[in-house]
C-alpha cells in the first residue's frame, strides 16, 4: 500500500483548515470526517465572531463553506469513523470499519465534546437558547435572565462573563459545595448579578414546543422539591471530553486526556500533529482551531520535506 502524504482525522475548523493548506500544497490530503462531521459548530446557530463574516453565518453553513473550500483544492473526504491507529511504525496506519490507510503524516483534529446533562429538551433546544459556549453565544442574551449549569472553573468563568450581557445569571450546581478554585468562586460570589441554586439539578428545559428557552424545571437534590425558574438561556458548563480514546498509550496526554503539543503542532510522535480542541482546553474557538489547523499543515509539510533524512536516521 503506497502511503498517503497526509491523513487528517476530524472535520471541524481545525481539520478542514489543515486540509485546505495541505491540499493547496499539493499533498492530496485524505480527510476522514467521521459520521458526526463538522464538529461542535454543527450544534450552534449564528456565529458572529468568525472574522470575515460581517453579518454572521450559521454554524453548519460555515462548516459547509470550509468543507467545500477544502474539497475545491483536492481534499479527498471519507465519511467514516476511525476505529484504530498505529503510530508506532512508519508508515502510520489508520483503520476505519471499511478500509486501512497508510500515511507518512497524520494530523489529529478530533476535537472535544462538551459534556451534556442528557435531557431530551437540552438536545432539542441546543442552539435555540441552550448553549455550551458563553464566548460564542453570550452576546445574544443582552438584557435577559439566564442560567449556567455546573460548579467548576468553567461554570464560574462563564457566569461572570455572561453578567456583561445578562441582567441576572443563576448558577445551578448539583452539590452544596463548588468544585471551582477559590479564586474563581470568590469572583463569582462577589458579582451582584449572580444568584445561586446549589444542591439543585435541572430536570427539564422549557419550551421545546415553542423552539425557545422560556424556563427550566429544577429539583432540590436532597428534598426533591421541584420548581420552575424563568430563564431565556441555559449554558451547560459541566466540562469537556477530548476525543482522544484512539490515541491512548500512543501519544502524550495531560491528566485530562488532552494531547500535548510542542513547537507548534508536534505531538510526542514524529510525523503526528494535533490541532484544535483536542489539544486546546483554554481558547476553544473556531478561529483558534482554524489557526492551529494551519500550523499543523505547515508543520506536516516541513516534516515531509525532511522525511528521507528522518527515515535514514531510523534505519
Ligand atoms: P470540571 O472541573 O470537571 O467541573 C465540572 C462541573 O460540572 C463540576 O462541578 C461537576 O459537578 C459538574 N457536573 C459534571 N457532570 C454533571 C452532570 N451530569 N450534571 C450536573 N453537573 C455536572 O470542568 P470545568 O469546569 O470545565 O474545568 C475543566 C478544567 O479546566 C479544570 O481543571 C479547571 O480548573 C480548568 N479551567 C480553568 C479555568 C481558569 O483557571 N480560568 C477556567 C475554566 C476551566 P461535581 O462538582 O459535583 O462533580
Amino acid at each position: 500500500m503506497t502511503p498517503r502524504d497526509v491523513v487528517i482525522v476530524g472535520s471541524g475548523p481545525a481539520g478542514l483548515t489543515a486540509a485546505l493548506y495541505t491540499a493547496r500544497a499539493n499533498l492530496r490530503p485524505l480527510l476522514i470526517e467521521g459520521v458526526e462531521a463538522g464538529g461542535q459548530l454543527m450544534l450552534t446557530t449564528m456565529v458572529e465572531n468568525y472574522p470575515g463574516w460581517r453579518d454572521g453565518i450559521m454554524g453548519p453553513d460555515l462548516m459547509a463553506e470550509m468543507r467545500a473550500q477544502a474539497e475545491k483544492f483536492g481534499t479527498e473526504l471519507v465519511q467514516n469513523n476511525v476505529t484504530e491507529v498505529d503510530l508506532c511504525a512508519q508508515p502510520i496506519t489508520v483503520r476505519t470499519a471499511d478500509a486501512v490507510y497508510a500515511a507518512r503524516t497524520l494530523i489529529i483534529a478530533t476535537g472535544a465534546s462538551a459534556k451534556l446533562l442528557g435531557l431530551s429538551s437540552e438536545r432539542a433546544l441546543m442552539g435555540h437558547g441552550v448553549s455550551t459556549c458563553a464566548t460564542c453565544d453570550g452576546y445574544f442574551f443582552r438584557g435577559q435572565e439566564i442560567a449556567v449549569v455546573g460548579g467548576g472553573d468553567s461554570a464560574m468563568e462563564e457566569a461572570v462573563f455572561l453578567t456583561r450581557f445578562a441582567t441576572k445569571v443563576t448558577i445551578v450546581h448539583r452539590r452544596d459545595s463548588l468544585r471551582a478554585s477559590k479564586i474563581m468562586q470568590d469572583k463569582a460570589r462577589a458579582n451582584p448579578k449572580i444568584e445561586w441554586l446549589l444542591s439543585t439539578e435541572v430536570d427539564q428545559i422549557n419550551d421545546v414546543g415553542k423552539g425557545e428557552v422560556t424556563s427550566m424545571i429544577v429539583r432540590h437534590a436532597e428534598t426533591g422539591a421541584r420548581k420552575e425558574v424563568p430563564v431565556s438561556g441555559v449554558f451547560v458548563a459541566i466540562g469537556h471530553t477530548p476525543n482522544t480514546a484512539l490515541f491512548k498509550s500512543q501519544l502524550e496526554m495531560d491528566a485530562n486526556g488532552y494531547l500535548i503539543t510542542h513547537d507548534g503542532a508536534k505531538t510526542s510522535v514524529p510525523g503526528v500533529f494535533a490541532c484544535g480542541d483536542v489539544q486546546d482546553h483554554v481558547y476553544r474557538q473556531a478561529v483558534t482551531a482554524a489557526g492551529s489547523g494551519c500550523m499543523a499543515a505547515l508543520d506536516a509539510e516541513r516534516y515531509l520535506e525532511e522525511v528521507p533524512q528522518h527515515l535514514q536516521t531510523q534505519a
